[in-house]
């Protein structure tokens, strides 16, 4: 359906900034915002009907748009906000102790480090718990309370905070985020899985 359909903004050099709904996009297309397309799909977006020749108007909406610069991009001081919907993605709904996967009322932000123990509410200290074992762990460390963490805890990219982000990401638009990502990252090897 187009009216949850995503559409990926570009900076002008051609950086993927993040998600605008097709509102944002015809607007940004009629603003002559639009530098160039680069996605390989095309939303048609029905308009109104011409008084004159009867004819309905269309837009056609590119899924990936580069566009005019309005605010400075800095990749280095990026911070993608905390909150547990995407970091609950960021660890594919896996509970980082037992490994069991559960829906998102199953689960709960843990804080490996205790906050009790001067641990940080950031990405690198919490992981997806399922609430047994956020229980289980209690305020204790791995170590203490004698669970291994399954994976390693990390801040996502931009880039990859965009994909965590996505609702329906098109095959083009995942395409073209994937090449972003290095080979290494946890999220590279989850959507790149044949
Ligand atoms: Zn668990």
């Amino acid at each position: 359906m187009i009216n949850n359909q995503q559409i990926l903004r570009l900076n002008s050099s051609g950086h993927p900034i993040g998600w605008v709904n097709y509102e944002t996009a015809a607007r940004l297309y009629c603003l002559n915002h639009v530098i160039y397309e680069c996605g390989s799909s095309t939303l048609k977006l029905r308009g109104g009907y011409s008084r004159l020749t009867k004819q309905r108007s269309f837009l056609n909406l590119n899924s990936i748009i580069s566009t005019k610069n309005i605010n400075k991009l800095d990749y280095s001081t990026f911070t993608p906000s905390l909150v547990n919907t995407t970091l609950f993605k960021r660890d594919a709904h896996r509970c980082l102790y037992c490994g069991n996967i559960f829906r998102h009322n199953e689960l709960s932000r843990d804080h490996v480090i205790p906050l009790a123990y001067g641990g940080k509410d950031i990405w690198t200290n919490v992981v997806t718990a399922c609430k047994r074992c956020n229980n289980h762990k209690g305020a204790k460390t791995p170590e203490a309370a004698n669970m291994l963490l399954l994976a390693i805890p990390f801040r996502p990219s931009r880039v990859e905070y965009i994909i965590l982000r996505g609702r329906t990401i098109m095959a083009d638009q995942m395409e073209f985020l994937i090449s972003y990502i290095p080979k290494s990252s946890p999220i590279f090897q989850r959507y790149t899985k044949p």
